[in-house]
């Protein structure tokens, strides 16, 4: 998807960034050239007008920084509707890749096309995609990367590493699992011809010379610190600095993961924070997701290092794992990004509701009253999320950075009458209103319709697709189901050990 070649003059936009002078709206236009902020001005007299710039009218809209959805997997986005509320532990064993059979080349497209369909209509403009392939072939993570290129979507795509299962990281599971219930824990075995993990992520990594300037770029993303043995956590760090890309990670996601950080963890006091930092892989290069079990000392150590977090309020409260301490990490500065994680835990790529939640939910994480704001959040999840994704130059709409801007009707009933832009965006908005998406310098969206991808010809795909998919998941639940007494009682006996912290509203 090449950028357009005419320079595009946004006029009379309400701008509303919350990373610029206080944040309240301004009137202004915006001349966009070469996927870039070229001027802003509160009129066309503060720059000079090309003379071949397109006209858009932006005079019954807002425009907004991007929206930033700084985690997410597109391997599970046909699973949406798949599950009600269930633990992490009893929900991954239903839900990751691991357990399926190999996927098709054509179903690796359509998930990745209708994933970034979904982030796009709701005016989301880059996202982080954590992406399990199973097995890991770079030929099919090429596929993603082409998809990916066809839809505008500005992606930071990571490929999920692991070599440890839930028998090693569930506490009591492997004293009560019965032994003939252990393979499925395990998952099937690899396929006889499975490449090399590693050699597949560096056969990818290569190609990344080809990547200056690309919409979608690599990383490199060890599963948790718990499901990568030392020796693999070490070599991703390795691989990732050989290459100089960003690394993900998932961190003290449930309450069952902070029990078993104790034991996994005991020579760095329980914390998997302090087991990073002793391996040197703290920093502004490695990015956390999750966070929901961490500490006073855990938050210090991640604001002196640098290292971004994520928070997933949605995917947090469908599997039951707690309320991120958003009001500490906020005091602590660690500026948190924000993400809607996989599709089948939270069922919707919108940064709305997880806006929305993450700011209701740090109210009654605590009684004080140092609350993050509507601001503090819209800022999450637009300049803070690119910073958490390594993207400086994206997240904001000032001169010089990415023309990434999601435009919403201020027609719409949410904003009136309109008293205070930014917490109506935060507090009403549900995604009706995004009436027009731009990605680097490009619409997208544009009249609420979705200009890089035929969604109705996607629709035909996916129904003639679905029955093969739905048929594979229905095996695996009748599988998982034979675990779920055990997985129970291993929930069970860790939620009775007291870790001397919480996260639930219910301890
Ligand atoms: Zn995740």
């Amino acid at each position: 998807m090449d950028r357009p070649a005419r320079p595009i003059w946004i006029r009379n936009a309400m701008l509303v960034d919350p990373a610029v002078g206080n944040g309240e709206p301004a009137r202004a236009d915006i001349l966009v050239r070469d996927g870039k902020i070229a001027a802003i001005g509160p009129a066309a007299t503060a720059f000079r007008v090309p003379d071949d710039a397109e006209i858009f009218d932006a005079s019954a809209l807002i425009a907004i920084p991007g929206l930033v959805n700084a985690h997410y997997h597109s391997h599970d986005a046909l699973l949406k509707g798949a599950f009600n509320v269930m633990s992490l532990e009893r929900w991954a064993v239903r839900a990751l890749p691991r357990y399926f059979p190999p996927r098709s080349d054509r179903e690796l497209r359509l998930r990745t096309l209708i994933g970034a369909a979904e982030c796009l209509r709701g005016g989301i403009t880059t996202v982080q995609d954590m992406l399990s392939l199973w097995p890991l072939t770079s030929r099919q993570a090429a596929i993603v990367r082409d998809t990916y290129r066809e839809t505008g979507l500005r992606v930071v795509l990571g490929l999920q590493l692991a070599d440890t299962g839930p028998l090693d990281t569930i506490p009591f599971l492997r004293d009560i699992l019965p032994a003939e219930l252990a393979a499925i824990v395990a998952g099937p075995p690899p396929p006889p011809d499975m490449p090399a993990p590693l050699a597949e992520l560096e056969r990818i990594l290569a190609d990344l010379p080809a990547q200056s300037g690309d919409r979608v770029t690599w990383a490199v993303c060890p599963s948790s610190p718990e499901r990568c043995s030392r020796g693999l956590l070490l070599r991703l760090l390795d691989i990732a600095r050989a290459y100089a890309v960003r690394l993900f990670s998932h961190v003290a996601i449930s309450r069952v993961e902070a029990v078993g950080a104790h034991t996994i963890f005991k020579d760095h006091g329980g914390s998997p924070i302090r087991y990073l930092d002793s391996l040197g892989a703290l920093g502004p290069d490695l990015t956390l997701a999750h966070g929901v079990w961490l500490d006073d000392d855990d938050a210090r150590l991640l604001a002196g290092s640098g290292t971004r977090l994520v928070m997933n309020p949605i995917s947090n409260l469908k599997t039951r794992n707690g309320i991120a301490p958003y009001r500490l990490y906020a005091n602590k500065g660690v500026r948190p990004g924000l993400g809607c994680d996989n599709c089948s835990c939270s069922d919707a790529q919108n940064m709305f509701q997880a806006m929305k939640l993450s700011v209701l939910l740090a109210g009654i994480a605590g009684r004080s009253d140092d609350v993050p704001g509507a601001r503090d959040c819209l800022r999450a999840a637009t300049a803070d999320g690119a910073r958490a994704l390594g993207l400086e130059n994206t997240g904001r709409l000032g001169v010089g950075f990415s023309a990434d801007i999601t435009f919403l009707d201020r027609d719409d009933p949410v904003y009136r009458p309109l008293n205070d832009a930014t917490r109506q965006i935060v507090y009403g908005e549900a995604g009706r209103g995004v009436s027009a998406v731009m990605v680097d310098g490009r619409f997208v969206v544009r009249d609420r319709k979705l200009l890089t991808i035929d969604e109705d010809a996607l629709a035909d795909e996916l129904a003639e697709l679905m029955p093969a998919v739905l048929r594979d998941a229905e095996a695996v639940r009748a599988r998982a189901e034979r675990l779920d007494p055990y997985l129970a009682e291993a929930e069970a006996r860790s939620w009775a050990v007291d870790i001397g912290m919480t996260r639930m509203a219910c301890e």
